[in-house]
C-alpha cells in the first residue's frame, strides 16, 4: 500500500546496513498498516556498498567480502525473509584448511585450534608453526592467572599475556587482524573480541574455557539439531545476491542513487536534510548507514560534539587483487583455502585465499582463482600504487611464496579506501558517549560497520535495530 501520510523516514547509505534498514521498515510498515514514506539516499551510483560481485567469463569475482559467519543469525534470517536461503552455500570441505606463513614457509594451522586455543595436544606438538618453546608457553596458558580488573586492553596484549608473544606474532595476529586489517596492539579487546575476555573472566583462562565448552557440547549433543551450515557461508552467485534480493523487493521505498547527504539540521517538526546538489528534504527520522567520518560531516551542524566523537574512529584502506590462472600452470601449488601472513614476515600481502577451493562454482573448468589482500594499519601505501606496480608487487610475492610465475588469464584490482573502521582502545567508551549525545536527537540513528561489529551479520543487525526504533518513533 503506498504511503499517504507526510511522515518520512530517510536512510543515508545503501550498503548492507542501509538496505537491511529499508527492508525492515517496509516490512514493519506493511505489517502495522502504518503510513509513512521511506527514502534511501546513496551517494554513489550503485547500491550494496562493499558487497560487490562481478560475474565475467564464468568467473565469480568478489570485490569486497566473500563470505559471512553463519553462527550470527542476522544474515541467514534476512536471506530467509527474502526467499533466497536456498542460494546459501557453505565452504567446500577440501580437508586441508588454512596455512600461515612462517619464515617464508607455509605451515598448516594445527588441527584443534579453536578460538586461538589449542584443544588437541598431538597436532600442536607436531606443528612446525611455533618453536618448542613457543608451544610450551602456549600450553602453559592453563596456569596463567586471569586478569581481574575491568580495564580494557589491546587484543595483542591479551593474547601475549595468555598464550605468549610467539603464539601472538606467528598465529593469533594474522588470524585476528585479518578481520579489521588492524594493528592488534591498538585494537580494543572489549570492542573486537569480548568473548575471549569473557571466557577468561568466567573460566579463569582460554584452555579452561574451551575444555568447559567441549564438555557442555558433549552433554548437549543429543539435545537438538545442529546448524545446517558450516561456519563460513556465501551465496551461489556471490555476495551481491543479498543486496540485489533486497533491492528487487523494495517496492514502496524511494531509492535515489547519486544523492549524497551533506548535512542535517533540526527543524520545527523533525530534521531538514541537505543534499550535495542543494536540495532539501524534510524527515522525522534519519538513519545514517554512512561511514563514521561521513556521518561526522553530516552531523557537524546538528551536534559538533557528536561529530567530533565520530571523526575520531580511525579507518584503514586495503585492496583485493583477484587472479585467475589456468590449473595446468599451477602444478599442484594450491594450498587449502589459503593462508594468512603475519606482520613479522614483513610483506605487503596480508592474506591469500584460493577462492576456487573455498566455494563451489567460482571458476569455469580448468581455471583456479586466487584472491590476495594488501593494506593494513601502518602499511597502506601499496593500495595507492598504480595498477601495473601493484600487480607486479603482488605477483612477485606470489612467486616467492607459492612459486607461481605463470601469467594470470584474468585479474581484477579493487581498492577500498578508508574502508575498515578500527575499534581501537577507547572504542567502547566512545560508543557510550556517542549514545549519550544521540539521546538529544530522537530519530537520528547510526548504523553499520563503524560501531558494534564489522561483519555482515553485525551490520544487518544494526540496520534492523535502527529501523525498529525509527518505526516506533513515526508510528506513536
Ligand atoms: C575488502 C573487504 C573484505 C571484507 N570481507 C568480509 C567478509 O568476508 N565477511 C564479512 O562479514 N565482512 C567483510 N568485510 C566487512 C564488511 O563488508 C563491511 O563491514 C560491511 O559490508 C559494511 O557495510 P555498511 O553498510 O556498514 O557500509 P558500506 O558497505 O560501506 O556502505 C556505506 C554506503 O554509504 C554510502 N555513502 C557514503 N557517504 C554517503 C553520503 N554522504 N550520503 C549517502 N550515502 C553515502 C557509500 O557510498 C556506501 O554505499 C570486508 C570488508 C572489506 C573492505
Amino acid at each position: 500500500m503506498p504511503a499517504t501520510s507526510d511522515r518520512h523516514v530517510v536512510i543515508a547509505g545503501g550498503g548492507i546496513a542501509g538496505l537491511a534498514a529499508a527492508w525492515r521498515l517496509q516490512q514493519l510498515r506493511r505489517e502495522s498498516g502504518a503510513e509513512y514514506r521511506i527514502t534511501l539516499l546513496e551517494a554513489s551510483d550503485q547500491l550494496g556498498g562493499k558487497l560487490q560481485t562481478e560475474q565475467t567469463d564464468g568467473l565469480i569475482l568478489e570485490a569486497g567480502p566473500d563470505s559471512f559467519l553463519s553462527y550470527k543469525p542476522a544474515a541467514i534470517q534476512l536471506a530467509r525473509e527474502l526467499g533466497i536461503e536456498d542460494r546459501i552455500i557453505g565452504t567446500r570441505d577440501t580437508g586441508d584448511g588454512t596455512f600461515i606463513l612462517r619464515e617464508g614457509r607455509l605451515e598448516p594451522l594445527p588441527e584443534g585450534i579453536t578460538m586461538l586455543v589449542p584443544t588437541k595436544i598431538k597436532p600442536l606438538a607436531r606443528s612446525r608453526l611455533l618453536s618448542a618453546r613457543g608451544k610450551a608457553r602456549m600450553a602453559a596458558e592453563y596456569f596463567v592467572p586471569p586478569k581481574t580488573d575491568e580495564a580494557d586492553e589491546s587484543i595483542g596484549s591479551f593474547i601475549t599475556r595468555r598464550l605468549g608473544r610467539e603464539a601472538f606474532e606467528h598465529m593469533a595476529q594474522p588470524l585476528l587482524s585479518g578481520i579489521f586489517a588492524g594493528d592488534a596492539d591498538q585494537l580494543s579487546l572489549g570492542a573486537t573480541f569480548p568473548r575471549l575476555r569473557d571466557i577468561e573472566r568466567k573460566h579463569g583462562g582460554l584452555i579452561r574455557g574451551m575444555l568447559h565448552q567441549r564438555r557442555e557440547a558433549a552433554n548437549n549433543a543429543s539435545s537438538g539439531p545442529s546448524s545446517p551450515y558450516p561456519p563460513f557461508v556465501s551465496f551461489a552467485g556471490g555476495m551481491s545476491e543479498l543486496p540485489q534480493a533486497i533491492i528487487s523487493r523494495l517496492e514502496d521505498v524511494e531509492i535515489r542513487t547519486g544523492s549524497a547527504v551533506r548535512q542535517i539540521e533540526k527543524s520545527a517538526v523533525g530534521y531538514q536534510i541537505r543534499l550535495g546538489d542543494g536540495e532539501s528534504i524534510a524527515s522525522d527520522a534519519v538513519l545514517l548507514g554512512t561511514p563514521a567520518y561521513a556521518s561526522s560531516g553530516i552531523l557537524q551542524l546538528l551536534d559538533g560534539e557528536l561529530a567530533s566523537l565520530l571523526k575520531r574512529i580511525p579507518y584503514v584502506s586495503s585492496a583485493t587483487i583477484s587472479l585467475a590462472y589456468r590449473e595446468e600452470d599451477l602444478k599442484g601449488r594450491q594450498t587449502g583455502r589459503g593462508f594468512v601472513i603475519p606482520h613479522v614476515e614483513n610483506r605487503e600481502l596480508t592474506a591469500v585465499t584460493w577462492a576456487s577451493n573455498k566455494f563451489e562454482g567460482r571458476t569455469p573448468d580448468g581455471l583456479a582463482l586466487l584472491r590476495t589482500f594488501v593494506g593494513r594499519a601502518g602499511r597502506e601505501g601499496a593500495v595507492d600504487l598504480p595498477d601495473d606496480e601493484l600487480m607486479s608487487l603482488v605477483r612477485q610475492e606470489i612467486s616467492e611464496i607459492l612459486g607461481i610465475n605463470a601469467e594470470p588469464v584474468q585479474y581484477r584490482i579493487n581498492r577500498w579506501r578508508r574502508a575498515m573502521p578500527q575499534y581501537v582502545l577507547g572504542h567502547v567508551d566512545r560508543l557510550k558517549r556517542i549514545d549519550q549525545r544521540l539521546e538529544r536527537h530522537p530519530g537520528i540513528e547510526l548504523m553499520g560497520a563503524a560501531y558494534r561489529g564489522v561483519g555482515i551479520p553485525d551490520c544487518i543487525d544494526s540496520g534492523t535495530r535502527s529501523a525498529d526504533r525509527a518505526h516506533e518513533l513515526v508510528t506513536v
